[in-house]
C-alpha cells in the first residue's frame, strides 16, 4: 500500500556494526570465484532474474523506501524505475564492454596477437547515502556484480532495510552463495569497511565524509571512487523556452524535497528574461504541496540536522540582501520545508558556495551567457549542470565550457536516467564514474595479453639479435614516422 506518507523511521532494525565487517568481506571473498566463474552469460541470467523479481515486488520496495525516508510514493517509484533500468543495462553490456577484444598490434610487433580484457577486482565495498537508498547504490553494485566481483554494501544508518531488501531479493532470485552482503550501522561501520582490505571502495555521500573515506583507504592503498556532493546550476539564455525552463527548474530543485545530489540549487538567467522567468518559477513552486498528506509533492527532510543547515543558508542570504520570491523562514515546519525561492543572492553567501540539500532555489541574473558560465564554474563542486537555450548547438557549446561531470541541454538531470552515460563529478564532487562503460570498467583491473603468432623476422627483444637489427629498426621508424 502506498497511499499515506509515512514519517521517516530512524531506528534501525538490523545493526551489524563494525565487528561484522570482517566476516562479511571473508564470505564475499569466498563466493567470488564461483561468481566470476559463471561468466558474463551466467551473471546476466542471474542479474536479469533479480531485476524481474524487483519489478514484480516494486510496491514492496516503494514501501520500504518510504518507511525509511518518508519520501513521496512517486519519488520512491522513480527510484524503482531507475534501479531496474540500470540493472538491465549493466547485465546486458558487461560482456561487450569488459570481455576480451583484439587490438591492432602495429607494424613493429606484427607477429603478436594483442588482446585487452577487464577482469574483476575481487570484493568491492559500496558505501551509500540515504537520499536515494536504492537507486544510488545500485549503480556501483550492478556494475561491480556484472563485472564478476562480489559486493559488501554499507547503506546509510537511516536506510538499512532498503539495502537488506536488495541483498535478500538477489539471494532469492539466484541459487548459490550470497554475492551481495550488507553490513549495517553508523559511519564507524563504513570506516571499518574502508580498512577491511577490500579491493575497491565506491563511496557516495558528502564530500567531507569522502575525504575521511579516502584517508582510511590510503592505509591499504585501496582504490576509491568518490561520488560527493554538488551545487548544480542551470543557465537560462535569452532565447530559451522559459516555460519549459521554469518547469524543469522547479522539479529539479524541489523533487525529493531538494535532497538530490544532482538537484538544482542555482539558476543564472540572462537579465532581459529574468523577471518573467522568476514569475514562472515562483508561481509553479507556490503550487506545490508539502507535508504529511497523500497528495504531497514534497516529503520530509530526512536528516534532522539538515534542517538547521537549510535554515542557516536562507537566513544568511536574506541578511545579505537577497530578495525572497517565495517562502522563507516561515517555510519550516519540521520535518518539512516548503519550497523557497530566493533572487539576487550575493555569490559569496553560503547559499551559493555550499550544498544546501533542501528545497531552496537561488535565481541570480547575469548580463550574458559568458558571465553565467563563469559563475557556474566558480563553484568548488562540479557534478551536474543544465542549459536552456533556443539554439541546441549553442547549448552544446555552452555545455563544453562547463566544469561539470554531466550536462543536460534543454532538460534537467536527463543524464541520470540514461544507463549508458557515465555519472560522476570533478573537484569537491569527487572522481571516478559509476554507470555506463566507464562505470563497468571502474570495478575491474585491465589486463593486456600478447600471444606470439610466429617468430619475427627481426628479434629486437633478445641479446642474440643479429648485429645491426636496432639500426635497421631506427631507419624503418624514420622512413615510416619521421616526416
Ligand atoms: P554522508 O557523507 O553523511 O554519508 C554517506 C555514507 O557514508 C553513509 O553510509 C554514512 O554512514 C557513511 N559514513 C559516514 N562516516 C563514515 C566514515 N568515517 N567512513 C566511511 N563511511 C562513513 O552523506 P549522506 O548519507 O548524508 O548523503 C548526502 C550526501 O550525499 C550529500 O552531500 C549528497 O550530495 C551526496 N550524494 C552524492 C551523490 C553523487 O552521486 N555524487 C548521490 C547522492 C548523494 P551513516 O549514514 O550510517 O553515518
Amino acid at each position: 500500500m502506498t497511499t499515506e506518507t509515512p514519517a521517516p523511521r530512524h531506528e534501525t532494525d538490523v545493526t551489524s556494526g563494525p565487528g561484522a565487517v570482517g566476516a562479511a568481506v571473508a564470505a564475499a571473498r569466498e563466493a567470488q570465484p564461483w561468481w566470476a566463474g559463471i561468466g558474463f552469460a551466467g551473471r546476466k541470467k542471474a542479474l536479469d532474474a533479480w531485476r524481474v523479481l524487483i519489478l514484480r515486488r516494486a510496491d514492496e520496495l516503494v514501501d520500504v523506501i518510504r518507511a525509511e525516508t518518508g519520501k513521496t510514493a512517486d519519488d520512491a517509484r522513480l527510484e524503482v524505475i531507475l534501479v531496474a533500468d540500470h540493472l538491465r543495462w549493466a547485465a546486458a553490456h558487461a560482456g561487450k564492454v569488459l570481455g576480451r577484444r583484439r587490438v591492432p598490434s602495429g607494424l613493429l610487433m606484427f607477429n603478436q596477437s594483442a588482446t585487452v580484457e577487464y577482469r574483476p577486482l575481487g570484493v568491492v565495498g559500496v558505501i551509500g547515502p540515504w537520499n536515494y537508498p536504492a537507486f544510488i547504490p545500485i549503480g556501483p553494485v550492478s556494475a561491480a556484480l556484472a563485472a564478476g566481483n562480489t559486493v559488501v554494501l554499507k547503506p546509510s544508518e537511516l536506510t538499512p532495510a532498503v539495502g537488506q531488501w536488495l541483498a535478500d531479493t538477489l539471494a532469492e532470485a539466484v541459487d548459490g552463495p550470497r554475492v551481495l552482503r550488507v553490513v549495517t550501522g553508523s559511519g564507524e561501520t563504513g570506516a571499518a569497511l574502508c580498512r577491511a582490505a577490500v579491493d575497491k571502495i565506491s563511496f557516495t555521500g558528502s564530500s567531507a565524509t569522502g575525504r575521511r573515506v579516502m584517508a582510511a583507504c590510503a592505509e591499504n592503498l585501496t582504490p576509491v571512487v568518490i561520488e560527493g556532493g554538488g551545487k548544480d546550476a542551470m543557465i537560462v539564455a535569452a532565447d530559451a523556452d522559459l516555460d519549459a525552463a521554469a518547469d524543469a527548474a522547479v522539479w529539479a530543485a524541489m523533487s525529493n524535497a531538494g535532497q538530490t545530489c544532482v538537484g538544482l540549487e542555482r539558476v543564472y538567467v540572462v537579465s532581459e528574461v529574468a523577471d518573467r522567468f522568476l514569475r514562472l518559477v515562483g508561481d509553479r513552486a507556490a503550487a506545490l504541496r508539502t507535508g504529511d498528506r497523500p497528495d504531497a509533492d514534497l516529503g520530509p527532510i530526512v536528516l534532522p540536522r539538515q534542517l538547521e543547515i537549510i535554515k542557516a543558508h536562507v537566513r544568511d542570504a536574506v541578511a545579505r540582501g537577497a530578495r525572497v520570491v517565495l517562502g522563507g523562514t516561515e517555510s519550516f515546519t519540521p520535518p518539512y520545508v516548503a519550497p523557497i525561492v530566493l533572487a539576487d543572492v550575493p555569490e559569496d553567501s553560503v547559499a551559493l558556495t555550499e550544498e544546501t540539500f533542501g528545497p531552496v532555489l537561488v535565481v541570480n541574473r547575469v548580463t550574458c551567457v559568458d558571465e553565467a558560465v563563469d559563475q557556474v564554474n566558480a563553484s568548488a563542486y562540479g557534478l551536474g549542470a543544465s542549459v536552456y537555450t533556443g539554439d541546441r548547438s549553442q547549448g552544446r557549446r555552452i555545455a563544453g565550457r562547463l566544469r561539470a561531470g554531466m550536462v543536460s541541454v534543454n532538460a534537467v538531470i536527463a543524464f541520470a536516467g540514461i544507463p549508458a552515460l557515465p555519472f560522476g563529478g570533478v573537484g569537491d564532487s569527487g572522481f571516478g564514474r559509476v554507470h555506463g562503460p566507464d562505470g563497468l570498467r571502474e570495478f575491474t583491473r585491465t589486463q593486456a595479453v600478447t600471444s606470439q603468432r610466429f617468430r619475427p623476422l627481426m628479434q629486437p627483444n633478445s641479446f642474440g639479435r643479429a648485429p645491426g637489427t636496432m639500426q635497421t629498426l631506427v631507419r624503418m621508424m624514420r622512413a615510416l614516422y619521421g616526416r
